[in-house]
């Protein structure tokens, strides 16, 4: 048996005709760099998240550096955020000239815990930074009273939260402004690099399709410094045949998590627990061992066939890179004791029953 954490050949397979005509169709109308096939995703996402607006990028590390340089933040800020997420979080903030301030986790989650950052809002605070981790929202209305009190920006980090609901709301239509990844392995996933970001504000919107293509206001006519961080016009084409699907796609993740839940139940891992109100997208399934079995666990898993993941097995407080920050060992107890005991499992909507039922065989045999 061989199960790889994600099957993007399994998906091309299953659509391919569509997906090649969009490809073929887009390079036959000349159109390469954004474009009519750009606007016409822009606008598809946007109704799709219920926003007014959405501007795509290079990819979702572009979304977040934009969306932060939109909301103005810049040298002598700082952003608060969680040290449990990819480095392009953090690594954004960093190149706005800001500083990233971590506040620690909610173990049932995995997301920033809002009880966490009140202690963490100074006078340089500028920004608060959730990221809904493997496709659960982060407890929106707290961060936003927060934001409100001491008038800050928010900007959702929804990397792994396309179809993802807070209360109703899809991730990152709650804050000022939200950040998309078209990365492959995302839930709605390229075939390479790209991003959104999507917001109500037309004033967002426009500043960042200034930013994207150079800084310009009109062709050959600059007002501010910008970047040349604009979407191809085939990965929009292939984005917009997957977005029809992608509503089929997560209820599928949905049914494949609860087959997980049900074969796990009495396995002695933790299997993930969604929060009221929240409509999980799973991006990822990560389930949790204690006591220094995770390494050994995701080896034996390995042995029989089936690959997993470790997001993330290095919190970003304790990185090299962050030493200047001055965090130590033990600073974010909850974010360091998951980085010990989380594992993703493979999760993929062609995923079947028989296979979720052998990965979940495969553990329990483990831990007895
Ligand atoms: C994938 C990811 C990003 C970056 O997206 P790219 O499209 O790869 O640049 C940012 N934040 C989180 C949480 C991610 O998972």
């Amino acid at each position: 048996m061989q199960i790889p954490s994600i099957d993007l050949q399994k998906q091309y397979k299953s659509i391919k005709k569509q997906i090649d005509n969009a490809v073929g169709g887009d390079i036959r109308s000349g159109s390469f760099i954004l474009g009519p096939e750009v606007a016409a995703l822009e606008e598809k996402v946007a109704s799709f998240c219920g926003v007014k607006y959405a501007v795509a990028v290079a990819s979702g590390t572009d979304a977040l550096h934009l969306a932060l340089l939109a909301c103005e933040v810049g040298p002598g800020d700082e952003v608060i955020t969680t040290p449990f997420t990819f480095i392009a979080t953090t690594e954004t903030i960093i190149s706005c000239g800001a500083r990233p301030v971590f506040a620690d986790i909610d173990l049932q989650t995995y997301n920033i815990d809002p009880d966490q950052i009140a202690s963490k809002i100074t006078a340089r605070t500028r920004a608060i930074l959730p990221v809904h981790l493997f496709g659960q929202t982060t407890g929106m209305n707290p961060i936003k009273k927060l934001a409100r009190q001491h008038k800050l920006k928010v900007i959702e980090d929804c990397a792994q939260a396309m179809n993802s609901f807070y209360k109703g709301k899809h991730a990152g239509s709650l804050g000022d402004a939200g950040t998309l990844s078209f990365f492959p392995t995302k839930t709605l996933g390229g075939y390479g690099d790209g991003g959104m970001v999507i917001t109500n504000s037309k004033k967002t919107a426009e500043k960042i399709r200034q930013l994207r293509n150079h800084g310009a206001a009109k062709k050959y006519y600059y007002k501010i410094n910008g970047f040349n961080s604009r979407l191809d016009s085939i990965q929009a084409a292939v984005l917009r045949v997957k977005l029809r699907y992608l509503p089929k796609w997560t209820a599928r993740r949905r049914l494949i998590a609860s087959w997980y839940d049900q074969y796990l139940s009495a396995s002695g891992v933790v299997t993930p627990k969604t929060a009221p109100g929240n409509h999980h997208s799973y991006n990822y399934y990560t389930i949790a061992i204690s006591g220094n079995r995770r390494n050994q666990l995701r080896k034996y898993l390995r042995q029989q066939g089936i690959a997993t993941e470790v997001y993330y097995p290095l919190c970003l407080h304790l990185q090299e890179v962050y030493k200047k920050l001055a965090y130590g060992k033990g600073a974010f107890p909850v974010a360091e004791k998951c980085q010990n005991e989380v594992l993703s499992l493979p999760m993929y909507p062609e995923l079947g029953e028989k296979q979720v039922a052998a990965i979940a065989r495969s553990i329990a045999r483990y831990c007895r």
